[in-house]
């Protein structure tokens, strides 16, 4: 079996493991309901609405 030549510095580990990080979510639509940001195919969480009409009961809404 194949053996590294050299051990990977710890500045080489962690370059690798920064590519790792989570990252703000980038491609974020508005509710056509309420405006708010959402995720696509997904409910809205402040208003309840997918695919214009009401699929969720959210609380503090009635
Ligand atoms: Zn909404």
């Amino acid at each position: 079996m194949a053996v590294p030549k050299r051990k990977t510095s710890k500045s080489k580990s962690s370059s690798r493991k920064a590519q790792n990080t989570k990252k703000p979510i980038s491609r974020a639509s508005s509710c056509s309901q309420c405006g708010a940001p959402q995720l696509s195919h997904r409910a809205c969480p402040s208003c309840g609405y997918y695919n214009g009409r009401q699929v969720l009961t959210v609380a503090g809404d009635e």
